[in-house]
């Protein structure tokens, strides 16, 4: 029994790793990206300088122009990787496929080593290896765990096959190779350094689990699961630059329950949580997903509608209100169902505003003409 308890647990584990994230922390992963598109760019000019330096000071070795072309090609893509991300063009697979980038350039610069040094260069390189770590802690900067596991999986597989074609094509320890300068190889060393890449992704991995878990603390709220106050006006920010931008509609609403403090009275505090929680699972399923429904403050909720006119809002509100004066809901230790209704303002850009603050206090002074005229409608639009 505990077996399968545990085995729910994994597979939980799992199937939450592999699920698309939410919205925000997409968001998150998005500047994330960006940060990391312009430490590539910045890394990989700092990396070309070195085989440039040496390069025009002599005829330089084999490895500094495969160094040279390897650097500049890289950060040819990065630039390229940086003006796709800062015009908006990031697709989904893009955090994969840049991450994947990062560690396969690494492999690929030990590869090029076989072509023009003793092989050890390519087993038991030192400075170019270190780069991979910095490709793996690179994808925290993705918010997703998933990047940081492929990333990690990739380097170690890479490095992995460079070592074992390296030695089913060379006898490593011959003689051949005295002094070794760059040292014997040891099967020792090689595992010690494939765990160290998985090491430092499960390391990554962690990071970026317990940052998704402060993202989602410091966007929702507790008792609800709902984005929080402060989550909400943020993305009404973005939203509404975005509808002005591009001349698109945007409503804004907030709600208010009727006479909430009676459940309270009535019931006690356990019953009105309980009922919080019911209102805001049923505003969250009767939403768009691109809706945004949040618990604005005690009993309060505000949504944003995209591409959506206030009319359109209204109506909207209006069934959903309907909805939830229908709905029954059956809250423990209350002896019988109850109903709720609730008041609601909207207001909506352009043609009542374009600014954040107006908006809300305008959706917020038709909440109010809503309650004095006798609550359980909404107003506006
Ligand atoms: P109105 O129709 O005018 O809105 O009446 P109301 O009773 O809903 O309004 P009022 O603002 O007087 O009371 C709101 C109540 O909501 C007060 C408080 O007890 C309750 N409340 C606010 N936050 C919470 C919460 O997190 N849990 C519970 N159980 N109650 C809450
Ligand atoms: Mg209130
Ligand atoms: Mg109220």
């Amino acid at each position: 029994m505990r077996h399968f308890s545990q085995l729910a647990v994994a597979s939980d584990y799992w199937r939450r790793l592999l699920a698309a994230r939410d919205p925000e922390l997409a968001d998150a992963g998005v500047e994330g990206g960006l940060v990391g598109a312009r430490a590539r760019v910045a890394l990989t000019a700092l990396v070309l300088a070195v085989p440039l330096t040496v390069l025009t000071e002599g005829p330089g070795q084999r490895e500094n122009w495969v160094g040279l072309f390897a650097a500049a090609f890289t950060l040819l893509v990065s630039v390229a990787v940086l003006a796709s991300v800062s015009r908006g063009w990031r697709p989904r697979w893009f955090g994969f496929a840049t991450s994947l980038f990062d560690v396969t350039i690494v492999s690929c610069v030990l590869a090029s080593f076989l072509l023009i040094g003793p092989p050890h260069m390519a087993v038991n390189s030192r400075t170019t290896f270190e780069i991979y770590f910095l490709a793996l802690g690179a994808t925290c900067l993705r918010y997703d765990q998933r990047i940081c596991l492929i990333a990690g999986l990739a380097a170690t597989a890479e490095y992995g096959a460079i070592v074992l074609f390296t030695v089913r094509r060379f006898d490593l320890n011959s003689e051949a190779f005295v002094p070794f300068p760059y040292g014997m190889f040891s099967w020792s060393g090689t595992i010690g350094r494939c765990i160290l890449l998985l090491g430092m992704t499960v390391l990554s991995m962690t990071i970026v689990s317990r940052n998704e878990r402060l993202r989602v603390l410091s966007t929702h709220d507790v008792l609800t699961s709902l984005y929080n106050r402060a989550y909400f006006i943020e993305r009404l920010r973005e939203e509404l630059l975005r509808a002005n931008r591009y001349s698109r509609p945007l409503a804004v609403a907030v709600i208010d329950l009727d006479h909430f403090k009676s459940v309270n009275d009535e019931w006690g505090h356990h019953a009105g949580d309980a009922v919080l929680r019911e209102v805001a699972h049923l505003l969250r399923s009767d939403m768009r997903r691109t809706d945004i429904v949040a618990r604005y403050g005690g009993e309060e909720f505000a949504l944003i509608f995209p591409e959506t006119t206030g009319t359109e809002a209204r109506l909207k509100l209006d069934r959903v209100r309907q909805h939830l004066s229908e709905a029954r809901f059956d809250i423990p230790g209350v002896s019988h169902e109850m109903s709720i209704t609730f008041s609601g303002g909207v207001a909506a850009a352009p043609e009542d505003a374009r600014g954040v603050d107006e908006l809300i206090a305008l959706a917020d002074l038709r909440l109010m003409a809503a309650k004095k005229g006798g609550r359980d409608r909404v107003l506006g639009g």
